[in-house]
């Protein structure tokens, strides 16, 4: 018997039961690249897989948002994405999905909607190379899966985040074309409303964000926002939208963004943006969650609706370089709260759904 070297690997067996599992560690196929993970975060959308309500994903390997060191390089790989030489020991960040450049999506040049995304994400643990997902100690980037170098210098907790929230708001933001000198409505501070929040300042833009519990208010205030409507003081959709109007000289916001992730942010966010303005909805990911909805208004206000789903995945390079210009800028470091041993994956994940946490981040070594 050889001695075959092993790593360990969070598990979901099925909704709320997570067990930590031991692999052996795979060689890279060509093309493929074998990672040690750094550090991996618990993302909002993770909680919802866990808790049950994702539509199709019910077990499996989890964790997506992650910096990795090179550990082994597959036939053929010499550089990342964008072409900077690499080789073992250096540290990368991931896209969490494939880009196929086969499929439909694809074809049309909708990388973020590649219909192959999540080939390998989905996969049980069991199968070869078993390491799907970044809540384990390695992290196995498939061939067709972009990753990039990361930047000499920049803080290996923020890095850690660049390849979920901050791709794709620049990604959002692209797609609303937000300008400068112009208003942009923020419906949520979160980890993606955050993010909205510097982006949205390096573009020049003025940025108002609705949120209704303190600690996300000062953080957005801490972030840049340059008015906050605190939803406890605003009670209804009228009041909110009149404060809106109030601090945009009765016209409304140029841009909205929804990143509240509940839906009656979405039939809200019209009424929040002015005449021939655009939406940007990015929060509400579970299909089946409705809401009443005002379609008289949207036709009337022209209001030009832009739904977005991951990022094309370039786009992660072009986060690392805002990090690396702008990380100082904001307070990027507080966006991480607590750090777990991935060996108490359970707990934090436990302590992230009941918000006792803001964002935990989990260390495999
Ligand atoms: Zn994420
Ligand atoms: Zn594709």
């Amino acid at each position: 018997m050889t001695d075959e070297r092993t790593g360990k690997l969070s598990y979901m067996v099925e909704p709320e039961n997570v067990q930590i599992k031991e692999y052996p560690v795979p060689d890279p196929e060509p093309g493929a690249v074998l990672t040690e993970v750094e550090r991996a975060n618990v993302c909002g959308s993770e909680l919802h897989i866990w808790r049950g309500h994702h539509p199709e994903v019910k077990d499996g390997a989890l964790g997506h948002e992650a910096l990795c060191r090179i550990e082994e390089l597959g036939e053929g790989v010499e550089t990342d994405y964008a072409g900077n030489p690499i080789e073992p020991g250096d540290l990368v960040a991931p896209a969490y999905f494939i880009t196929c450049r086969k499929c439909p999506a694809c074809q049309n040049g909708q990388f973020n909607l590649c219909e192959n995304a999540y080939k390998h994400w989905s996969k049980s643990p069991e199968e070869p190379p078993h390491f799907h997902g970044t809540f384990g100690t390695h992290y196995y980037i498939n061939p067709d899966q972009y990753f990039y170098k990361v930047p000499e210098g920049l803080d290996e907790n923020i890095a850690a985040g660049a390849n979920c929230a901050l791709s794709q708001m620049i990604f959002g933001i692209d797609k609303v074309d937000l300008s400068e000198g112009e208003t942009v409505v923020v419906q949520g501070a979160g980890g993606l409303g955050l993010n909205t929040i510097a982006v949205a300042k390096e573009r020049g833009a003025n940025v108002i964000v609705i949120e209704g519990v303190d600690g996300r208010l000062e953080r957005a205030e801490a972030f840049g926002a340059d008015h906050t409507i605190d939803f406890r003081e605003y009670e209804t959709v009228d009041a909110r939208a009149e404060r809106v109007k109030e601090l945009t000289d009765g016209v409304g916001a140029d841009v909205g963004v929804e990143v509240a992730g509940v839906p009656p942010a979405f039939s809200e966010g019209i009424h929040l943006v002015r005449k021939g303005g655009r939406y940007l909805e990015i929060g509400n990911v579970s299909p089946g969650h409705t809401t009443e909805f005002d379609p008289g208004l949207l036709t009337r206000r022209a209001i030009e609706i832009n739904p977005v789903v991951r990022y094309d995945p370039w786009y992660l390079r072009r986060a690392l370089e805002f990090l690396d210009e702008h990380a100082e800028d904001y307070p990027y470091d507080q966006l991480i709260d607590t750090e777990f041993d991935l060996l108490d994956v359970s707990e934090a994940l436990e302590r992230s759904d009941s918000r006792e946490v803001t964002r935990a981040t989990l260390l495999p070594h």
